[in-house]
């Protein structure tokens, strides 16, 4: 079988070639992109460790190891993200209780487990996504600062045949401290040609429906194959760009109320609001590059319609300044800024697109 993961060769041969010269370090960064293969090459470099078949055949997908990896069975592969179960008996399951980030007690579990030697595997490996959720950990003014330290220290200098593997898409939220500890291997989006062609070979997309999801990709071939499998990710797609057009061209009395109304849906629920401003942010791209003349790269294709004469109206340091905003409201957010303030501010500094007397009076 080999590695299954698209178009992200470079990652692919770094971790390969570790392996073959037995240089294998204690912890990697997997970087890049949201959706765009670093899951999966996890699983498969965890796979690889552990495979029975050695040489070009390993990952082999088929030996007993391989199979418990792939279904999540396997005692030695550790998967530590946001919610989940710790071993503080007064805890509840973390999954069901609103966690936002990777909780110190989760991180004193691991420690515990890293600590026994494997149990059938050749090599333990921890996989920890999101990677950049260990903030929570490092940041909690609540608890002694010994689980981090042992942490930090665990990741230099891991017990023999323990790998770590840290995924995430948003790196530059990572601490340094951590960062510094562990191998980068980069991920990059993936070509829309390559997208294209496998939604059509590897899951049997119409020829028809292959190219226009590859085209609202953006690179991200996990999201093509998601829309592909889910028809309703097309529908909440089509749902956050029309609130963006309108927010758009709205007054500050509609744009404060879309404030308000975001912030709760934020404390509710992180990864979602998220992904609304990351829907945002290519929809002001693609105002940008219309802007900029540049509308051959426009990702949005099927709304050109009505992105052409809104970005007739905007300037390109406006539509920079509306990118900068979306960015800078996502970060503070990420940092624990209060989501309604955040997000009033934001509103204020995005352009509006529509020349009336209400508008034009507000525009700074
Ligand atoms: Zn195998
Ligand atoms: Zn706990």
């Amino acid at each position: 079988m080999s590695w299954t993961v698209v178009g992200q060769d470079a990652a692919v041969h770094v971790l390969t070639a570790a392996v073959k010269n037995d240089r294998v370090a204690h912890a990697y960064l997997f970087a890049g992109p949201g959706h765009v293969g670093k899951s999966l090459a996890a699983m498969q470099f965890a796979q690889l460790l552990n495979c029975a078949a050695e040489g070009p055949d390993a990952p082999c997908g088929e030996c007993r190891s391989c199979e418990k990896i792939a279904s999540g069975k396997h005692p030695d592969i550790e998967m530590v993200g946001i919610g989940g179960q710790c071993e503080d008996t007064d805890h509840p399951d973390h999954s069901k209780d609103n966690s936002r980030d990777i909780r110190i007690c989760q991180v004193r579990r691991l420690e515990r487990v890293i600590s026994r030697a494997p149990y059938e595997g050749k090599r333990r490996v921890v996989i920890i996504e999101p990677a950049h959720a260990l903030n929570g950990a490092m940041m909690n003014p609540d608890v002694t600062a010994a689980p981090v330290a042992a942490l930090l220290k665990t990741l230099e200098e891991p017990p023999d045949g323990v790998v770590f593997l840290l995924v995430t898409d948003q790196e530059e939220m990572m601490p340094a401290t951590i960062r510094s500890r562990a191998r980068r291997v980069g991920f990059a989006g993936q070509p829309r040609d390559l997208i294209e062609v496998t939604l059509r070979t590897r899951w049997g997309a119409e020829p028809d429906d292959a190219a226009e999801l590859a085209r609202l990709a953006g690179g991200r071939l996990g999201w093509a194959v998601a829309a592909l499998r889910d028809e309703k990710l097309l529908t909440s797609r089509a749902t956050v760009l029309d609130k963006c057009e309108t927010l758009a061209q709205s007054t500050i009395t509609d744009r404060f109320a879309a404030a308000s109304t975001l912030g709760s849906a934020y404390s509710r629920n992180r990864a979602d609001t998220q992904a609304t401003f990351e829907l945002w942010q290519e929809w002001w791209r693609d105002i940008l590059l219309i802007a900029a003349g540049r509308e051959q790269q426009v990702v949005n294709v099927d709304r050109l319609d009505t992105l052409r004469p809104l970005a007739a109206q905007c300037a390109v340091p406006a539509a920079v300044r509306a990118l900068k905003a979306i960015a800078d409201a996502r970060q503070q957010l990420i940092e624990n800024a209060s989501p309604t303030l955040t997000l009033e501010s934001m509103m204020l500094a995005l352009p509006v697109l529509r020349a009336n007397a209400v508008t034009s009076r507000l525009r700074r």
